[in-house]
């Protein structure tokens, strides 16, 4: 490396413009070869600068979602699933739904794909620039109960309020006490008309009040969460069953989808 390569690599350095250090020399025997104009040049490596900041930026924002895993609307197969309109989830895909502070609930048996197609939507939204957390509705639950108890409620429900897009998943797995589900409902009423939430529950709302252990509150949350929603239901065989029957874990009979599959 010649003195002014070294010396404007340090620069870039410090200018915090990494991927411009990374490529400058490169681009610069490119555009020479090319007889690309100097505003091209400059144009083609702020390009790249600005990409490699969106790439981790989304990196980030990906990382700190706490997904449990990473699987994207493209991985789902919806031939397997023929109850899901694939045109409402592609609608959704395009996001207006943030925008307005719009609600999204999945509500299907287990393995059906809820999880996966809320994790889907919400890197859309990461890939979008928005800011996304997920959660399952016992996870946030107990993060906030801890926290009250540490005093350090106020700064943890921040947690829940501020992304644009919060995912509540599994809803009814476990039931909630009356303590737990008070803090849901003041969760759900802070994010009101505010900011988006994805909800995804194995159990259809009349069963909200055994989830809540009070129906009242029950319907209080439904008053607010589906106020502004698209609600999809999924009626379908469990995909895990189905990886399972196909590697012949279980022979025909037992391959209806129920409590077999957590
Ligand atoms: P649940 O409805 O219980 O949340 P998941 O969304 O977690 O189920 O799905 C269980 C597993 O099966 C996941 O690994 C998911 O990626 C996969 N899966 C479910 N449905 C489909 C589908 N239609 N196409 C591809 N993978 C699927
Ligand atoms: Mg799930």
């Amino acid at each position: 490396m010649n003195i002014e390569h070294e010396i404007l690599t340090e620069n870039l350095a410090k200018l915090d413009l990494s991927e411009m250090a990374e490529v400058f020399a490169s681009l610069a025997e490119d555009a020479a070869a090319r007889e690309s104009s100097y505003t091209e040049f400059l144009s083609t490596l702020v390009d790249h600068e600005l990409g490699a900041r969106r790439e981790r930026s989304i990196a980030m924002r990906t990382r700190l979602s706490g997904f449990p895993y990473l699987k994207t609307i493209e991985d789902f197969d919806f031939s397997f699933q023929p109850s899901i309109d694939k045109k409402r989830i592609k609608e959704l895909s395009g996001l207006r739904f943030i925008a307005s502070g719009e609600n999204v609930v999945l509500l299907g048996p287990p393995g059906v794909g809820k999880t996966h197609l809320a994790v889907g939507l919400g890197l859309k939204a990461i890939a979008a620039g928005e800011r996304v957390y997920f959660t399952t509705a016992t996870g946030m639950v107990s993060s906030l109960i801890r926290a009250f108890q540490e005093n350090k409620f106020e700064h943890r429900l921040k947690n829940y309020t501020a992304p644009s897009l919060l995912i509540i998943d599994e809803v009814g797995y476990l039931p909630l006490d009356r303590a737990g589900a008070n803090l849901f409902f003041q969760l759900i009423s802070k994010r009101y008309e505010k900011g988006s939430i994805i909800l995804t529950s194995n159990k259809s709302f009349t069963e909200w009040g055994e989830v809540f252990s009070d129906t009242v509150l029950a319907s209080a949350i439904l008053d607010r969460l589906l106020h502004h929603a698209s609600t999809i239901n999924i009626k379908g065989e469990s995909y895990r069953l189905k990886e399972k029957k196909k590697a012949g874990f279980f022979s025909r009979e037992v391959m209806t989808p129920g409590p077999l599959d957590p």
